[in-house]
């Protein structure tokens, strides 16, 4: 049975999408089956991280609404074990069938090994989406207190869903940002009360790579971010990896 991973913040900008896409892909760089859904409805953009065109690709409400099966959804052309649906632009005047979500999610667990859910940022109306059926929660935030404050706020409130699989990565890390504000990786996983997934450094190649409309992996495999995405794809797994910046 495949799981659910919602990669999600408090605040917005943290880098869930560019962690959503360079964590995915590694995973499907070692063969697993990944279907990755961008959730941000009229904001998405998990296509550009993918280095993929949302034009040609189907919605998840098309699948949900069951127009489409997720057969028919993007495959990835570097990465063929993964395949994304992306996020409607507008609802119309309907809402999303949660109960119709909920069931798609289902048979999905049943084809793909990991279904990475891209969320909005905050706690608003797409936050139930993301969270209502995920198995586990990586909680991004950055180095700065508001995103440390926000990611413990929603950290508390999965809990009150009785949501215990929860996360952190700590996104943009770079040592001299880090040593001016006097906070440590430590500090900040104090303050959001979560254990730590990972860290990921400050990495220009993220910018580059989606203005190049490449995945990060494939724009540059080595790079420090690269690296850092790899690392918590096999901590996902259960592997052991070290916590370190490069
Ligand atoms: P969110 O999905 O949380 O809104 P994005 O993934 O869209 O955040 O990232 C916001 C911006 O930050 C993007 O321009 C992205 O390229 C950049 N970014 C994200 N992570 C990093 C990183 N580790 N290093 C440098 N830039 C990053
Ligand atoms: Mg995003």
């Amino acid at each position: 049975m495949g799981e659910i991973i919602t990669v999600l913040s408090g605040k917005g900008g943290t880098g869930k999408t560019s962690v959503c896409a360079g964590v995915s892909t590694a995973l499907a760089a070692e063969g697993k089956t990944v279907l990755c859904i961008d959730c941000d409805i009229g904001l998405r953009n998990l296509d550009l991280s993918l280095g993929l065109s949302d034009s040609s690709s189907l919605s998840f409400m098309d699948v949900c609404g069951g127009a489409y099966s997720v057969e028919q959804a993007t495959v990835h052309p570097d990465f063929p074990t993964l395949r994304f649906l992306t996020a409607p632009i507008t609802l119309g005047s309907g809402a999303v069938d949660l109960e119709a979500f909920g069931h798609f999610l289902d048979t999905a667990r049943s084809q793909f090994d990991y279904i990475f859910l891209d969320a909005p940022a905050g706690v608003g109306s797409g936050f139930k989406l993301v969270s209502t059926f995920a198995d586990r929660f990586l909680l991004v935030t950055g180095p700065s207190p508001a995103a440390v404050r926000d990611a413990a706020r929603t950290g508390e409130l999965l809990e009150l869903m009785g949501k215990t699989d929860v996360r952190l990565i700590v996104n943009r890390v770079g040592k001299k940002m880090f040593s001016a504000l006097s906070i440590t990786v430590d500090d900040v996983m104090d303050s959001a009360g979560l254990p730590l997934m990972g860290i990921i450094p400050e990495d220009k190649n993220v910018v580059l790579a989606a203005a190049f409309g490449k995945p990060l992996l494939k724009h540059s495999k080595r790079c420090a971010a690269s690296s850092a995405c790899r690392r918590i794809a096999k901590r996902i797994q259960g592997i052991p990896e070290p916590i370190n910046l490069r």
